[in-house]
């Protein structure tokens, strides 16, 4: 077993990179050909782009449906996948890919877990979704002891100090007061925070009543108890805190993908169009990581991509078979897969 791993690899046909809506159109195109298959995202919930970045704004350009939320096609976009049982591992990157002898894929993740694969499909998006950290900052010492990059469960009696002065930051500074925390304390670079509507009444409310203590500063320098904070008006403050959140979005980063020797080209993958194979035969990309002449990043794209790198695979894994065309209409075979009637 390979150092980096905790356990032996997981064997699957096909491993997919990413749950955006690119993957999760995929893993139902790979069910109606019987190909099982698992997914593995850094995120800690599916829907890549469309959860992360727009999850309650409208999407008007999705084939047959006027408008639907990014959270609403989602959902919907799982269910769809849900007959064919997806194994989704979450809250991982996939950090390594090695050819084995046998001309399977070994991909390896953040989290020591590794997957023996006869087909990949990177379905990476615009990269990895990572937390925007405190760029002036070197917190890796304290990160997972006392900065986080997300609200941890268990802030009973702590002194809590929130960075950050958007959506996320405020919502979490609001919902903490729920853990019975010592302090809630939002802390920003600015005085003003970028919410607004009932968010920034709710968050005023709080401060008028003294639950929540607002700072704008920079945090400099962490000690295990107090961090310092400059003010506009120049001076220093010691804040008593037991955890830090630093919560300022997420940011893509492209990451490991771009050293596994695909043939690229301004960062993006290039594949073929006829079934999104990458230079290398048995690795396919699909949606916003890939490019070719014409290419659009757009949800409708990613779907029609999908649809073809699924009978690419398919032919990997059932070499030498013609795989038909078959309408989910009328297939019995395909009402079987997706548990409906075919009467
Ligand atoms: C604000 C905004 C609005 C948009 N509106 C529209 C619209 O109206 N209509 C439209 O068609 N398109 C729209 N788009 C574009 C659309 O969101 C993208 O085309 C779509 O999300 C691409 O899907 P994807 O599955 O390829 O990638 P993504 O949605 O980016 O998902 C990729 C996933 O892969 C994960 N990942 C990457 N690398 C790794 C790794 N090494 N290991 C593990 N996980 C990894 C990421 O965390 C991410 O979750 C919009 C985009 C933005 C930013």
């Amino acid at each position: 077993m390979p150092s980096a791993l905790k356990t032996s690899p997981t064997e699957t046909d096909c491993l997919v990179i990413g749950a955006g809506p690119a993957a999760l159109f995929l893993i139902f195109e790979l069910g109606l050909l019987e190909i099982e298959c698992h997914v593995v995202d850094v995120l800690p919930h599916a829907g890549g782009q469309c959860m992360a970045l727009y999850a309650d704004k409208p999407i008007y350009d999705i084939p047959s449906r006027p408008r639907s939320t990014g959270r609403e096609l989602v959902n919907d976009l799982l269910a769809q996948a849900a007959p064919f049982k997806p194994q989704f591992h979450l809250g991982q990157q996939v950090s390594a890919l090695e050819l084995q002898a046998d001309a399977r894929w070994l991909a390896t993740t953040s989290s020591g877990q590794g997957f023996l694969c006869k087909t990949l499909v990177i379905a990476a998006g615009v990269g990895a979704f990572t937390p925007r950290k405190l760029a002036h900052l070197d917190l890796a010492a304290l990160e997972g002891t006392q900065v986080f990059y997300a609200p941890t469960q268990d802030a009973a009696n702590k002194h809590i100090v929130i960075y950050g002065g958007g959506e996320e930051a405020v919502q979490a500074s609001l919902a903490c007061l729920a853990k019975q925390p010592a302090s809630v304390r939002l802390v920003y670079r600015r005085d003003k925070l970028d919410v607004d509507g009932d968010l920034q009444l709710a968050f005023n409310q709080a401060v008028a009543d003294g639950v929540i203590d607002f700072k704008a500063g920079q945090i400099q320098e962490l000690s295990h108890s107090h961090m310092s904070l400059a003010t506009p008006t120049e001076h220093t403050e010691q804040l008593r805190f037991d955890e830090l959140w630093v919560m300022q979005g997420l940011t893509p980063q492209l990451g490991p993908l771009a050293h596994w020797g695909l043939a690229m080209a301004k960062k993006q993958i290039i594949v073929n169009t006829e079934n999104f194979c990458t230079s290398e035969p048995a690795i396919f990309a699909i949606g916003d990581v890939n490019t070719y002449p014409g290419k659009r990043k757009l949800i409708v794209s990613a779907f029609h991509e999908a649809t073809l790198a699924a009978y690419g695979v398919a032919a990997l894994v059932y070499p030498g078979q013609k795989i038909a065309l078959e309408y989910t209409t009328a297939s019995p075979r395909l009402h079987q897969l997706l548990g409906v009637s075919s009467s």
